[in-house]
């Protein structure tokens, strides 16, 4: 069979109907592993975070991570899953060189929370994401493959294992199938992974890091001719880490099995890597049926019964969730979905509350990060939270525009000298002299002077040419080095002149 033929997007949606299944890995973030004490700071030198528990040495015993399980809980509730009342850890049984103790403790059959859902809006329209399960389990170590070109195990010379990841406590959240995405499937996944992260982050229980891989889908596609009742083969491309890749991976595989059932040949359910550099997914392991695994209940670990009283009491302890916080704020700040997912998009969401927090007016606190900020960090190639401004500091700048102290181009000036390290907004309109010029006396001084250099200009306007005023407002703006209000200038020179 070969890889290499793709079906064109617009063709294969034409003849098929994609079904999506995404199962999401996220790292919590916990101060100590899962099943032991061990730290789990991020970077740290290879194999300075391990024990013999999470080295998997014989004898030594787990005990769990009571913070790892309020995590899950919350992330559970959040997704609006049932917390069951009794369960049990499972050893996964498989060789991994990266996972000492060659099974994995994680959930089978009696995961921890089951039936929720997530809604997620693509271009205007809703879609319900029924989720099947949230389980816990714990992560594994990591392979380095040395000596070769790619990093890949093909062609290295030798391979290093580093296990400060292994026992990080990891929730995995699986899908139901999602059917009827059509043409907007890849959209789905990457709206679906998008809320999924921003949902965990607001719940704090996770950085969501997908590109250090705190976050990370395997997103399962197949394709079932339209009109059919059966679904597809599937295909797993696995440990996809980053939104982009998500939805380029969904469309992809699209294309790739399109091409396989028009040549009449059958999809083999495998495991699939994405391929960044390409945008392709290539082939990885055959799938393993859950059989191959040989789960049993772990026998070292107590089954867990949290109470009614604790899930009620983490209940009651969620924050605001993304999906209701931006209805709060299209609401307050009177914007449009459009407009509101541009903020998202941007990284403006917190930066814009914090700033009409801190006592600006929301069209003000948006204009100057969504315009002026956005503008510069894009011009930058960095993120708008990694800019040298803080919303006090837009806070400052719109309080003196409001004030009439400096004009909106004078405070494009003000936000350069921030940027710049100058120091805050007030200290930057002292240093660079950025007042506008409101002093009436200083201002008709400086209007006689251009109106005298300028006689014919002046000639214009006293015979009733008030257009050619523009000139002289001009002359105005340029003399004050763009100090004066222009609105002002133009009634004194008009007055001065026809009055
Ligand atoms: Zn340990």
């Amino acid at each position: 069979m070969s890889t290499e033929t793709l079906v064109p997007y617009d063709e294969a949606l034409a003849r098929y109907e994609p079904v999506l299944g995404i199962e999401t890995h996220i790292e919590l973030g916990t101060n100590s592993k899962m099943f032991c004490g061990c730290p789990t700071v991020f970077g740290a030198p290879p194999n300075t975070q391990v024990c013999p528990v999470c080295l998997g040495l014989p004898g030594a015993l787990p005990v769990t991570n009571r913070a790892a399980i309020e995590g899950i809980i919350k992330i559970g509730l959040a997704l609006n899953c049932s917390i069951v009342e009794w369960c049990r850890f499972a050893r996964k049984n498989y060789f991994y060189p990266d996972m000492p103790k060659n099974f994995q403790i994680s959930q089978y059959d009696e995961p921890l929370c089951v039936e929720g859902h997530l809604d997620v809006e693509v271009d205007g329209q809703s879609y319900r994401v029924e989720i099947e399960r949230v389980h816990m389990e714990e992560d594994t170590g990591k392979s380095l493959h040395v000596g070769g070109t790619t990093g890949r195990i093909h062609g290295a010379d030798h391979s290093l294992v580093d296990y400060n990841r292994a026992g990080i406590p990891l929730v995995e959240i699986v899908t139901k199938p999602i059917p009827a995405t059509g043409d907007k499937a890849p959209l789905v996944a990457r709206a679906y992974a998008t809320e999924l992260r921003e949902l965990v982050r607001a719940l704090g229980v996770s950085d969501v890091r997908m590109e250090e891989g705190s976050m990370r889908c395997d997103v399962n596609v197949s394709l079932m001719p339209i009109g059919s009742a059966t679904w597809g083969t599937r295909s797993e491309t696995k440990n996809v880490n980053s939104l982009r890749s998500v939805e380029r991976s969904v469309r992809h595989e699209i294309e790739r099995q399109a091409a396989v059932l028009d040549a009449g040949e059958r999809v083999v359910q495998e495991t699939r890597h994405f391929q960044e550099d390409t945008g392709t997914t290539t082939s990885g392991r055959s799938k393993e049926e859950a059989q191959d695994y040989r789960y049993f209940p772990e026998p070292d670990l107590v089954p867990m019964s949290p109470s009614r009283d604790w899930v009620e009491e983490l209940r009651a302890s969620l924050p605001e969730l993304p999906a209701a916080r931006r209805g709060r704020v299209r609401g307050e700040w009177g914007v449009t979905e459009k407009e509101l997912q541009d903020i998202v998009n941007a990284g403006a969401l917190d930066l814009i509350e914090e700033t009409v927090q801190a006592g600006a007016e929301a069209a003000a606190a948006r204009k100057w990060w969504m315009n002026e900020l956005s503008r510069r960090a894009t011009a930058q190639g960095v993120e708008l939270t990694a800019l040298p401004v803080t919303p006090a500091d837009v806070v400052r700048v719109s309080r003196l525009v409001a004030e009439g102290t400096i004009n909106d181009k004078l405070a494009r000036q003000v936000l350069d000298g921030v940027l710049a390290g100058e120091g805050t907004p007030d200290e930057v309109v002292e240093r660079r002299g950025l007042k506008v010029v409101s002093d009436e006396g200083e201002l008709a001084t400086i209007i006689d002077e251009v109106i005298a250099g300028n006689p014919d200009v002046a000639e214009k306007i006293r015979s009733g040419k008030v257009a050619a005023a523009g000139a002289l407002v001009g002359a105005v703006m340029k003399a004050t080095r763009g100090q004066a209000d222009a609105g002002r200038a133009r009634e004194l020179i008009i007055n001065k002149l026809t009055g």
